[in-house]
């Protein structure tokens, strides 16, 4: 450091406990940026570089930004991935001797921003901790700009990944001691800012110490567990070094289990397009965009998390379904609830600013307007029934919390809590008095500018007042000679008037001052006071934050309910899924009216386990697995569903291998990825999940891809039990119902008419009957010769197959494999001539004859 200016000095101290950030330094009215991470900001934010004297022969490289605009900088570089430091000058620089002192504040990153700019409304903003042991993870989840704080053990890699990208985190802190493959998984899944815990990491009585410090109640499933108690503790140490500051309103812990709901792994979350669509990530297009109506920010996030945990317990979807159902009966209502709730701000992050003592007037004030609106609430979902009741408690409407609020603020505070006008008038009776000063000063004043008028005759004398001089009376130059000498003393000489104070002036000029100043003082202190208050109460707030919440999310999805004509699902206990009519609701809103052809859908694991589906390309089939997928998905969160009837068990796991969209991920090569699918589903699968196959196979040459997929449906059919839709190519496939009992074909139907194809999107049962890939292929305009030599080739195959088929034992069951294969036929028919040889009755010779004609 030899050489360095003493701020410099100072600087590279503070950078050096801050090494992984960008650190902006207070210099007065802008925040600098030096060196390294001068050169990365300049290029990130596009702003000039330039350089400063540090002391040393060689210039420092700098760049800055204002103070007042800085929010707008730092959200760009959080969002490209930087943690940022935020280092302020601590004392006055006008009264520090020597170095004005300077502190970090703050440190934002992506995943502990708490800034409205940086956030989006209607998503959480996850900071995930995984610690590992052994086999097991433990994961910790928090949202700070909300307040909860979730724990889980998971007791697998492919559990926790799938945990992991259902979070969609912003910031995720890794064990050092976990392996770099999961690592690399998570990153190839979750586009997020990966570190290691570094500095944060802890023993566990540490942990502990941490945990009861900041919760009054550890759940005993926490305290209990050293891998909870270390990455829960992980989390809290990273998020108490970042912010510096009151983290009151971080809830309790919520401990869960990943079986509590229904796993969606992130090959199903993609596949079925939960949260944004396959093609171009955008959230318009996704189940979730479908079913959000909601009309709090607070609602949408909520509504993200039903979606991501669909319940594995009847009863807790009964009771959703029958609170959507009131709702979607009496649209009326519903339209009451959605009005109501339009009044309503984001609760849950208000809470969280103020208790973390970073709200203004104006949050406190539109905290006040929510919570007024809670009556309507309570009276409507009253109307609405029972069912919300248990779901939406409204038994504690804050409606002291309100009042207070309202007494003390102003209905219009401006931004600023620290120049005063934010305290009510006659809610402080030391500061009416200092605001009553401060007015008959004011009004003392203008008797004075009225009578110095009066006494020296200039009608255009005034009283004026600047920061330097205070308040002073201003002459013009013309007017000068009719001042008396004496009384006036000379303060500034303008253009073309001059400015005087007399002493009666400066009198009551520090009266007045020392009462506005003191004003704006108190009011900060009252308005610091209340904040405090109110944050006392950020429990129940939370709480009712959470009704309100649920109350939106029930009326999204009865809006959606009733609007696009969906019926209550009936949920068994029983193995059976029947839907009738079913549509896959999103394909559904993209066509015209009624051009969707709806389904009908029987699964069951006594007769209907596995259904083997064909038809052309663009007939339709993934459409439909998709839709059956979808509609199950929808029932659990407690939806209506996309049907005329449908029945639905509970399922505890959805499995999908579907399309090509996502075939080079990390590399791998599109086989590798489908069969990495497909091992997924089938090792994990029971006799309650659901598993949609599509196409299983194709990556590889035709025989190894129908003899794996053979494979697949005979281990699913023996093993596994559970439902399955599996759509093909290989017509070959369709001989399958016949060797296996619970095996059923269904085709998606076409029809030709004068020579063009027409697709009926209708499922059926039975195979197709033919392929109708020429037809497709001249659909797509490909010339014509091609097409009529490929109508020729597929006559002479067919015929061939025909040939091979009739020679065959009618007991083979690899027939569709001996179909192209005429020289096996042949091997096989001279064994089983062999066999049938009798050897007794004939001579050597005799018998060697034979042998020489086969
Ligand atoms: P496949 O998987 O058989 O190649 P898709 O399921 O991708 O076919 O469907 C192709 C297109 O057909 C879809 O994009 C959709 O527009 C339309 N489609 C699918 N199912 C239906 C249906 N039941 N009713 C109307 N149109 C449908």
């Amino acid at each position: 450091m030899a050489g360095y200016t003493p701020m410099m000095k100072q600087y590279l101290d503070i950078k050096d406990e801050y090494e992984d950030c960008l650190l902006f330094f207070r210099l007065g009215d802008f925040y600098e940026l030096f060196f390294e991470d001068a050169k990365k900001a300049s290029k990130e934010l596009e702003i000039t570089l330039t350089s400063r004297d540090g002391g040393r022969e060689e210039r420092v490289p700098m760049c800055g930004v204002p103070y007042h605009s800085a929010n707008t900088y730092i959200a760009r570089l959080v969002k490209a991935g930087y943690k940022v430091a935020i280092c302020e000058q601590m004392e006055d620089p006008a009264q520090a001797k020597g170095v004005v002192r300077r502190e970090v504040v703050q440190v934002i990153t992506p995943g502990t921003v708490t800034d409205d700019l940086m956030l989006e409304e209607k998503r959480n903003n996850f900071l995930i901790a995984v610690c590992q042991n052994g086999q097991t993870y433990g994961l910790a989840a928090t949202d700070i700009s909300t307040g909860e704080l979730r724990y889980a053990t998971l007791t697998d890699r492919n559990a926790l990944i799938d945990e992991v990208a259902a979070y969609e985190p912003a910031e995720i802190l890794m064990d050092g001691g976990t392996q770099s493959e999961v690592k690399q998984e998570i990153e190839r899944y979750v586009s997020a800012l990966v570190h290691d815990f570094e500095d944060v990491r802890l023993s566990s009585d540490q942990a502990r110490e941490l945990l009861e410090e900041q919760f009054d109640d550890v759940p005993s499933s926490v305290v209990e567990n050293d891998l909870a108690v270390k990455t829960v503790g992980s989390l809290l140490l990273y998020v108490k070094k970042t912010q510096k500051r009151a983290l009151r309103h971080l809830q309790g812990i919520t401990v869960y289990e990943a079986n509590e709901y229904m796993v969606l792994d992130v090959y199903a979350r993609r596949n079925l397009e939960l949260t944004e669509t396959i093609r171009d990530k955008k959230r318009q297009g996704s189940l979730l965009s479908l079913l959000d109506h909601t009309a709090t920010a607070m609602g949408g996030r909520l509504l993200k998390k039903w979606l991501d945990k669909p319940l594995l317990n009847r009863r807790g979807i009964e009771e959703r379904l029958t609170a959507v159902e009131a709702l979607a009966k009496d649209m009326l209502l519903t339209k009451d609830v959605q009005e109501i709730l339009k009044g309503v701000y984001d609760l849950e992050r208000l809470a969280a600013r103020i208790a973390s003592g970073t709200a203004n007037a104006r949050d406190l004030v539109a905290l006040k307007r929510s919570l007024h609106m809670l009556p309507q609430l309570q009276k409507v979902s009253g109307q609405a029934g029972d069912a919300f009741t248990r779901l939406c408690d409204f038994s504690d409407l804050c409606s002291d919390i309100a009042e207070v609020i309202d007494r003390a603020i102003v209905d219009e505070p401006p931004v600023s809590v620290k120049e005063g006008g934010v305290i009510r008038p006659g809610f402080n009776e030391e500061l009416d008095e200092l605001l009553e000063a401060k007015r008959s000063g004011k009004a003392w004043l203008a008797r004075l500018e009225q009578k110095e008028r009066e006494a020296t005759g200039i009608k255009s004398l005034k009283i004026g007042y600047n920061r330097v001089f205070g308040y002073y009376l201003e002459v013009t130059k013309a007017n000068l000679h009719l001042l008396p000498a004496g009384r006036y003393e000379r303060k500034q000489t303008l253009a073309n008037a001059e400015r005087f104070i007399t002493p009666e002036l400066k009198e009551k000029e520090a009266l007045i001052l020392e009462a506005e100043e003191r004003a704006v003082e108190l009011e900060y202190e009252l308005f610091v006071q209340l904040r405090e208050n109110v944050s006392q109460q950020v429990e129940r707030l939370q709480q009712v934050a959470h009704s309100v919440a649920t109350l939106d999310v029930l009326q999204s999805l009865a809006t959606v309910s009733a609007r696009y004509g969906y019926v209550r699902p009936e949920m068994t206990d029983g193995l059976q899924l029947t839907i009738k009519g079913g549509r896959h609701p999103v394909v559904e809103q993209v066509l015209d009216d009624g051009a969707f052809t709806p389904n009908d859908t029987v699964l069951n694991p006594q007769k209907e386990q596995i259904a083997l589906i064909t038809g052309p390309n663009m007939a339709g089939k993934s459409t439909y697995m998709r839709q059956v997928a979808l509609i199950v998905l929808m029932a659990h969160i407690g939806c209506f569903v996309p049907a005329t009837k449908a029945c639905i068990p509970l399922v505890d796991r959805i499995f999908t291998r579907i399309g090509a969209a996502d075939d080079l991920v990390g590399g791998q090569s599109t086989f590798m990825v489908e069969m990495l699918e497909t091992r997924h589903a089938i090792t994990q699968a029971t006799e309650r999940s659901l598993i949609l196959l599509d196409e299983i196979g194709r990556g590889t040459s035709t025989y190894d891809g129908m003899a794996i997929a053979h494979a697949v449906i005979e281990y699913i059919h023996e093993n596994v039990k559970a439902k399955t839709l599996f759509s093909t190519h290989y017509h070959e496939l369709t001989a399958l119902a016949e060797q296996f009992e619970r095996v059923t074909n269904v085709h998606a139907r076409c029809e030709e008419r004068e020579g063009e194809l027409l697709f009926l999107h209708r499922i059926e049962s039975g195979r197709a009957d033919r392929s109708y890939g020429i037809h497709v292929a001249e659909l797509a305009g490909m010339p014509k010769s091609v097409i009529d030599r490929a109508r020729t080739v597929l006559t002479e195959l067919e015929s061939r197959q025909q040939t091979a088929a009739s020679g065959l034992d009618t007991g083979e069951q690899l027939s569709f494999f001996l179909s192209e294969d005429p020289e096996r036929a042949r091997e096989r028919e001279i064994v089983s001539e062999l066999k049938k040889w009798d050897l007794l009755n004939h001579t050597p010779l005799e018998t060697v004859q034979f042998i020489e004609k086969l």
